[in-house]
């Protein structure tokens, strides 16, 4: 059946300027790394494409490993692309990375300009287009010179195969010896993407204050900590759920006493400011306006829809903001 996309779907998303570029970013961004590729029911990763575009999601984020197979989540997003978005591919943002393991071979993986722009060419095969709109290394690789991972980044939009770049996963350090080399080589440093979320504040020491100064964009990956920052695990582990499933990223052993005494107490801040405790968490990351998207990771529409209701109430008291302070 053809896919309509809702009229009315800018109307509800908050679109954040990325640093001092002229891109915008929803708030939220959906991130498919997980529940996305071969082994997941095709229609199911569909209708959560079409349903968050429809809520004014209009940033979908890959990578050449995510999926299992690797490089499956961005055949997926691909076809549905094809099916669903030939007509809107200028109203959407892809970004897609490369850095970790790969390929066999000691060209598949970390740095090497070889490995970027190889791996960018099977990306854009695999997602059937002629370009991405952001390109990131992945990971930080401490044995390639940063001069070759980013000048490898910058020939990458000068041949129009990426718009614009990022990292993800550099620290305060790296990240500056990365954005001053693209400085240099014209192409700016659009956005980073580390983790963040009431569960690991490690940006909060000096990243954050980085990008800020730099003018550089900011992604929030595990924002709902893959799930233990949301109302899923408080009373028991649903089989269905990532913990439940045996994949290897989130495990039984993560969901301590300790973790589930603090998100029971979250859960209850967040339902006195009428919040579900996903909604809570993903407004957290984006109060003060410090980081533009808050990339979230779903199994099932609803989750989108509760998520971008998340948009209500982006506000907190200072009161609100110590009682969770006092928490962590
Ligand atoms: P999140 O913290 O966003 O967790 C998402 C998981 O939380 C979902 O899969 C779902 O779990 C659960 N969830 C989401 N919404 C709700 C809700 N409303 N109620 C209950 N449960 C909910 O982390 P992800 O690991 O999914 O990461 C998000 C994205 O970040 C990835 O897809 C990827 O794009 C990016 N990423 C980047 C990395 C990097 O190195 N740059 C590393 C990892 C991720 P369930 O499946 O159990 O239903």
């Amino acid at each position: 059946m053809n896919y309509q996309p809702n009229a009315h779907r800018y109307e509800g998303m908050k679109y954040n300027r990325c640093g001092k570029s002229g891109l915008k970013l929803p708030a939220i961004s959906l991130g498919l790394w997980h529940n996305f590729g071969d082994g997941f029911v095709f229609n199911n990763c569909r209708e959560m494409v079409q349903r968050a575009f429809d809520l004014g999601i209009t940033h979908f984020d890959v990578a050449n490993n995510y999926g299992w197979p690797g490089g499956s989540s961005e055949e997926t997003l691909g076809k549905i692309l094809k099916l669903d978005f030939s007509s809107h591919r200028d109203e959407v943002i892809v970004s897609t990375k490369a850095g970790w393991d790969m390929w066999p071979g000691p060209y598949g993986d970390e740095g090497s300009k070889k490995y970027l722009v190889a791996s960018l060419d099977q990306s854009l095969k695999r997602l059937g287009l002629d370009y991405v709109d952001i390109y990131y290394h992945h990971r930080p690789d401490p044995n390639t010179p940063i001069e070759e991972t980013m000048g490898a980044l910058d020939l990458l939009v000068r041949q129009g195969k990426a718009l614009y770049v990022g990292i993800s996963s550099y620290d305060e350090a790296e990240s500056k010896a990365a954005i001053d080399v693209l400085r240099k080589l014209g192409t700016p440093c659009l956005i980073h993407q580390p983790s963040y979320s009431m569960l690991d504040r490690t940006v909060e020491a000096g990243l954050l204050d980085l990008l800020a100064e730099e003018g550089i964009g900011s992604i929030a990956f595990f924002p709902l900590a893959q799930g233990l920052l949301t109302n899923k695990y408080l009373s028991g582990i649903p089989s269905d759920s990532r913990a439940g499933s045996g994949i290897r990223f989130l495990k039984p052993e993560h969901i301590t006493d300790d973790v589930l005494s603090k998100t029971r107490r979250l859960n209850d801040i967040a339902a006195a400011r009428g919040q579900t405790l996903a909604q809570m968490a993903i407004a957290w990351v984006l109060r003060g306006n410090r980081v533009t998207s808050a990339l979230v990771g779903a199994s099932r529409v609803s989750q989108i829809e509760e998520n971008v209701a998340a948009l209500n109430n982006l506000n907190f008291t200072a009161e609100e903001l110590a009682a969770i302070d006092a928490i962590l």
